[in-house]
């Protein structure tokens, strides 16, 4: 049907759908992915995932462009062949199932809205391209397009074109024809991603509401972790084709399982060194930090600049500034500490009052939360 196709998105754009089986709860059905591999040509791009999405569970998988996100969603969708594993929709093997069997609905990034169609018709689609048995009626479907034009809080707007939508309102009306077919699985693709930063940000404040209030199984590909940790339910961490972690926002951002993780949800200061006898002692410093459950050897401390304080001298770690930055909310101090190859960055409330060290002078800084890992070199 080429003439109907979207403008982007255009050979992948899965808004055709037969529900086999009944949907009528709206919450989707949980999901299963076991030992999921995906090969392009030499390059193992999924490497063996095992993922579990509760029914009603929202989740982001977040890690850098190329960790095999969107390889991932596309492999749920049906959109790609796979090399090995099983994908489960509740019971039902969903594996070798075809994209229009497995009744998901899918936004991506790039609206991929039919330009010709009105928003309403935009949203209709889906239930209009149904075989005409498990068709809706004409007024079930207005009914319906209704309703989601509301949920989108968009009411107004079923007869406009998307040419006359901003880019916030097109990627609503793209959420709301993804869930006209009441699909089991939710998924979408960094689906704010071609929006400004506070559009951005209210849409993905407007999607949490809406999810609370559907509560449609989920996932969500970001590479953004303010985007994960504010949105989902659980957070599962992306590298290099397999799930380094998996967990609510809390236990990602307070024990991070890995110096990568650690180092992907926010900015962090390394410190070289090395533990013995569960104490971490930072190279060309006499300070030693609590390090328990790592084996002696080479590790590395990692900590969050708003978790370094300045402390009184002779405690903690001695330090040179470097260089004292003002931003907007806040000053940020670069410290160069005797021994180590890397600056340390320290924040300090921009509040009035508070003066700033002299670039030049020697500090005690401290660490009031850090994270200790084991240094391998090979990775
Ligand atoms: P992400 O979404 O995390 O940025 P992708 O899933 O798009 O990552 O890609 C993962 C890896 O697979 C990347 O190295 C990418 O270059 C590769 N890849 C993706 N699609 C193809 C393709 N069609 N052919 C070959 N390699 C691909």
């Amino acid at each position: 049907m080429p003439s109907l196709l979207p403008t982007a998105g255009i050979d992948e754009t899965p808004m055709i759908h037969e529900s086999s089986h009944d949907n009528s709860n709206g919450h989707g059905v949980d999901l299963r992915i076991e030992a999921l591999s995906k090969r392009y040509a030499d390059a193992l791009v999924l490497d063996g995932v095992d993922l579990y999405i509760g029914a009603g569970e929202l989740v982001a998988l977040l890690g850098p462009s190329g960790s095999g996100k969107t390889t991932l969603l596309r492999a749920i969708a049906g959109l790609l062949p796979i090399d090995a594993g099983r994908i489960l929709f509740g019971e039902r093997d969903a594996t070798r199932l075809s994209l229009r069997e497995r009744n998901v609905g899918f936004v991506f990034q790039n609206y991929a809205l039919f330009r010709h169609m009105t928003v309403a018709e935009n949203i209709a689609f889906g239930l209009r391209s149904r075989p005409r048995r498990t068709r809706p009626s004409r007024a079930a479907i207005a009914q319906r397009v209704e309703e989601l034009l509301a949920l989108v809080q968009l009411p107004e707007l079923g007869g406009r074109y998307p040419d006359q939508l901003s880019g916030g309102q097109k990627q609503r009306v793209a959420l709301a024809r993804a869930l006209a077919i009441d699909p089991h699985v939710l998924l979408l693709d960094e689906p704010f991603g071609a929006l400004d930063a506070k559009v951005r940000i209210e849409l993905r404040r407007w999607l949490r509401q809406l999810h609370d209030q559907t509560g449609q199984t989920t996932v969500f590909v970001t590479h953004d972790q303010d985007e994960a940790m504010e949105l989902a339910d659980r957070v599962a961490v992306l590298r290099d084709g397999r799930i380094e972690q998996i967990g609510t926002p809390e236990q990602i951002c307070d024990a991070p399982a890995s110096a990568h993780v650690f180092g992907f949800i926010g900015r962090a200061g390394v410190l070289e060194g090395h533990v013995e006898a569960g104490r971490f002692t930072p190279a060309g410093q006499h300070a030693a930090f609590p390090a328990e459950g790592i084996g002696d050897g080479p590790a590395r401390l990692h900590v969050r600049p708003h978790d370094l304080t300045l402390a009184m001298s002779g405690h903690g770690l001695g330090a040179r500034v470097a260089c004292v930055r003002r931003l907007a909310d806040k000053l940020c101090v670069e410290l160069q500490l005797p021994g180590q190859p890397h600056m340390l960055e320290l924040d300090l409330g921009a509040t009035p009052g508070v003066h700033p060290p002299m670039v030049g002078s020697e500090v005690a800084v401290m660490p009031l939360r850090y994270r200790v890992y084991p240094h391998l070199p090979s990775r």
